[in-house]
């Protein structure tokens, strides 16, 4: 039998066994399953040739109220862009492939928020049940997504905090090395893009799963405190800005009481930022401000469609919390440094190491404005006095 043969066979079993389904979309009576969604041949070739080809159909709109195929009998089945809303509706995708969702103007918003959300709960899943004794660069995750070799958690085996955030950093690195948009960047963009953003990730990732799991605090997926015991030992006395570092973004998240769907587009939205490095190349600053767009809009409909009104306010206030989300990272960044300058021996993975640490510039500084700043400074100056001190202890015998 020839390929279509085969196919046209397969479309008269499953009819057989679905002799009485009627087509998802047109409700004319269905064929078979065009990714899982029941149809006739019809509309299964509609949506393709629309969404590969037709311009004009996915740029039209309804000359009605957007409910042709939703009425009992339908009005009119003539109306393309409606047709379109509703294979999109009862779940038609051409591909997983967002970028194909994004194209939509947000006819398929909740398409999107599906597929991050699938690519969310397989990070959340991996750092519940997975770990890795591996120790690969970011370059070598770059070369090899596989490179971490990922193995089943059995118990008895207990993951640091080091390495939980050594998993977040390649989970979510992998993660959108998904994205073909991400993936097709030149290999020294995808570079800067991940060196700068990884601890920016783990930061809003860590406290939405804070937020999610009713802690009061950033802890490791197994209740863990985030710090190794040692840095208590160093910046004891400066432990408010530790609190801050795993408390301040979740309360914020609370504070606003963002929902999980926006999480999700504000994770992208933040990660996607064209202008957090002048290195990047023109070409990867003008995909990512086309996506980062994308983002925004399918965020600002969700918002539209949640709070009416108050969508634009709403939206604004989300958007804020990536100047949060910079200054917390900032802080970490600098307890990282300072720490592996007071204990060169510690044996940072090389991953957390190539994202956290050796990021090249030191944090931007803070805004004039900002309130915080002496913290900052203070927390500076302890932290060096505090360097003379360590240089008395015996780094041996510290517990990491
Ligand atoms: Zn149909
Ligand atoms: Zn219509």
């Amino acid at each position: 039998m020839s390929a279509t043969a085969i196919e046209q066979h397969e479309e008269l079993e499953e009819e057989k066994e679905k002799p009485n389904t009627i087509c998802l979309v047109c409700k004319d009576r269905g064929v078979a399953n065009f990714n899982k969604v029941f149809s006739c041949a019809a509309c299964k070739s509609f949506f393709t040739r629309t969404l590969r080809q037709s311009k004009r159909i996915k740029d039209s709109v309804c000359k009605k109220q957007w409910d042709c195929f939703d009425q009992e009998p339908p009005f009119s089945r003539k109306c393309a862009p409606c047709r379109l809303k509703k294979c999109i509706d009862v779940g038609m995708l051409l591909t997983s492939k967002i970028e194909e969702a994004l194209k939509l103007r947000g006819l398929a918003l909740n398409q999107v928020i599906i597929i991050l959300s699938k690519k969310d709960y397989r990070i959340q899943e991996k750092l519940m049940t997975h770990y890795s004794v591996r120790d690969p660069t970011l370059d070598q995750v770059l070369a090899d997504r596989d490179c971490a070799k990922l193995e089943k958690m059995t118990p008895g085996i207990k993951m640091t905090a080091h390495e939980w955030a050594y998993l977040d950093v390649y989970s979510r690195i992998v993660s959108y090395l998904e994205f073909d948009f991400i993936n097709f960047l030149e290999y020294k963009d995808k570079k800067i893009l991940f060196t700068y953003n990884s601890m920016r990730m783990l930061l809003l990732g860590g406290a939405m799963r804070t937020v999610r799991e009713k802690r009061a605090m950033l802890m490791t997926p197994d209740g863990e405190d985030v710090y190794p015991e040692v840095v208590y030992q160093l910046f004891g006395g400066c432990k408010q800005v530790l609190m801050e570092i795993c408390c301040e973004l979740s309360g914020k998240l609370i504070d606003l009481q963002v929902t999980y769907e926006e999480y999700l587009f504000l994770m992208q939205i933040f990660f996607l930022n064209p202008s957090i490095s002048d290195q990047l190349s023109d070409k990867a600053k003008a995909t990512l401000a086309e996506f980062q767009d994308k983002f925004s809009y399918h965020l600002l409909l969700y918002c539209q469609h949640t709070y009416q009104q108050h969508a634009s306010s709403r939206y604004g206030n989300l958007l804020s919390l990536m100047t949060v989300v910079d200054r917390i990272s900032s802080r970490l960044q600098c307890v990282s440094m300072l720490f592996q300058v007071m204990v060169p021996t510690f044996p940072f993975k090389k991953l957390v190491a190539d994202t956290f640490v050796n990021i090249g510039t030191l944090p931007p500084p803070l805004q004039a404005d900002e309130v915080s700043v002496p913290v900052q400074q203070e927390f500076f100056n302890e932290a060096m006095q505090n360097i003379e001190a360590v240089n008395d202890v015996k780094m041996e015998q510290m517990e990491y």
